[in-house]
């Protein structure tokens, strides 16, 4: 189990938050690339969301053609780059590699993807461009990965493109929600910078979309809108006590501890609620920070979380300390910190109970929630006739991610409720050629 230093520079905030997958050398890749077996109907390619064509990218790698390996994961993904830096790939291409079945370590397909694709990002070697002007203009609502998807496919088709993104920086999530040893800020935002210089769409920072009027606006203005605005803050616990200013949401940490780095200061005790892969972030992270004590509190058992498993060993391994079958019920204001009042749980009939008399209160300086986020429900209220679910997800078309109102369509965290990078790349691109066959239709 490690133990972290609270890091006082940003040496030591790198040295704390070192990359899970370092960039591979040339030799590496070479070698790496020599492991695959170039498989027929090749695992890999169905387990990836996008369906990059994975043993062509690696043979590419392989007989020295960088550049069309990183043109062929761009084919399929636009943010391929990022994908291979923070896709669960073990869960992915690299768990259905063949190799799994001989006990052998599957090829590291995520680190040779981030090769190839950073090969061509360092070099600013542009391998496209928009297409002819077709004359149609289309606004695309948030620059995350679903947002910068479809505004690239569009304007390989020709098509204008203003992307309205509320924040001042782009790719969403990979920056301000991606624990920093999976990928830096600089690696997203050179992915970002690389894609707009080579296509050309507008992205107007801070400008929240937010009122009728806007789209009103955006409705007059565009042929189409695309809506890739994610998903909301972190949601209310609704215990007695979480307005403490020591209570604060999980997305909102990861957050500002991608802006402030080492400048921001992690107390030393900290409770995690969650069993999500937001929640293994948290906690992780409070120990890179320092943080000395760090409990993971969740109300079902390890093996119901939602997180994937290795992402809880990672936690595990940073010094962050698992508390199953516990729910917070009360947060009270101590002089040095909070005090959180649990009571343990347990299954009875398939239903999650509260076992009497089991409370006990553990102390700490920080409460950190991610229990979840809450939904756009508030703006999505501001469109005619669009269709949500249950839980207040866009509902789409699969093939064409045309809304309920059809000069909507949608795609990513606003559609699958919170998923991964990748599936919001492939959502964009789909939703671009949804628009595309829509409009041409008409
Ligand atoms: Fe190569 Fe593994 Fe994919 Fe086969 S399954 S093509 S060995 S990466």
């Amino acid at each position: 189990m490690a133990v972290y230093k609270k890091p006082e520079s940003e040496s030591d905030f790198y040295h704390n938050f070192a990359e899970k997958q370092p960039q591979m050398s040339a030799s590496e890749a070479f070698i790496e690339s020599s492991r695959c077996l170039f498989c027929y109907d090749a695992p890999c390619i169905t387990a990836c969301p996008t369906h990059i064509d994975i043993p062509l990218f690696i043979k590419q790698i392989h007989t020295g053609n960088v550049e069309g390996s990183a043109r062929t994961i761009f084919d399929s993904n636009w943010l391929g780059s990022a994908c291979g830096k923070v896709c669960p790939t073990s869960v992915l291409c690299e768990g259905a590699c063949v190799y799994n079945h001989e006990n052998k370590k599957p090829i590291e397909i995520g680190r040779l993807q981030f090769y190839a694709t950073q090969q061509v990002i360092e070099a600013d070697k542009h391998l496209y461009g928009p297409g002819l002007p077709n004359g149609r203009k289309v606004a695309v609502v948030g620059a995350g990965p679903a947002g910068i998807a479809c505004a690239c496919e569009l304007r390989l088709m020709g098509y204008e493109v203003d992307v309205f993104e509320a924040k001042d920086k782009p790719s969403g999530l990979t920056v301000h929600g991606t624990a920093p040893y999976k990928i830096t800020n600089e690696q997203a935002l050179n992915e970002m910078a690389y894609l707009q210089d080579q296509m050309g769409y507008v992205v107007r920072y801070n400008t929240p979309i937010e009122t009728k009027g806007q789209i009103d606006d955006l409705e007059s203005k565009y042929d189409a809108v695309f809506l890739g605005v994610g998903i909301g803050p972190t949601a209310e616990l609704n215990v007695n006590g979480e307005s403490s200013h020591r209570v604060i949401g999980a997305v909102e940490f990861v957050e500002e501890l991608r802006e402030k780095q080492h400048q921001m200061k992690v107390p030393d005790r900290v409770i995690v609620l969650g069993g999500g892969n937001t929640a293994m972030d948290a906690a992780s992270e409070s120990a890179r920070m320092g943080a000395a004590h760090v409990v993971l509190a969740y109300r079902r058992g390890q093996e119901d979380m939602g997180a994937y498993a290795f992402e809880y060993d990672m936690a595990v391994r940073a010094g962050v300390r698992g508390l199953f079958h516990v729910a917070p019920i009360e947060i009270r204001d101590t002089d040095d910190g909070v005090a959180v009042t649990f009571i343990r749980t347990q299954h009875l009939n398939g239903k999650l109970e509260f076992i009497t008399g089991s409370e006990f209160v553990m102390e700490a300086d920080w409460v950190i929630k991610a229990t979840g986020q809450s939904k756009m429900g508030s703006f999505f209220s501001l469109i005619d006739s669009l269709q949500l679910d249950t839980s207040r997800r866009v509902v789409v078309d699969p093939i064409t991610f045309q809304t309920s109102n059809p000069k909507y369509f949608a795609g990513g965290d606003a559609v699958n409720g919170g998923a991964e990078v990748v599936n919001g790349a492939f959502d964009g691109k789909m939703a671009a050629r949804g628009i595309d066959d829509w409009l041409n239709k008409k």
